[in-house]
């Protein structure tokens, strides 16, 4: 099977069962390429993860009391 990458369109090639290409996300949605993960995947989900970080640390102070209702709408 052969992809191309969803970031610059290069053929992404295939050995076996073992596929070179890397989730895209959150940049774009499906496969990239190895130098598009290393150049701007990567950096992205670095920058991504920080800042999940920091709303999921937000997220956790306010709903501790409560972890079995975890639905953010208040009913
Ligand atoms: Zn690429």
């Amino acid at each position: 099977m052969k992809n191309h990458c969803c970031l610059c369109g290069d053929l992404i090639d295939s050995y076996g069962a073992w596929d070179s290409s890397h989730n895209a996300a959150p940049v774009a949605t499906g496969r990239c390429c190895g130098e598009c993960n290393d150049t701007v995947v990567i950096p992205a989900r670095i920058a991504a993860f920080v800042s999940f970080k920091r709303l999921e640390t937000q997220r956790v102070k306010k709903s501790s009391s409560s972890p079995l209702t975890s639905t953010d709408d208040g009913v």
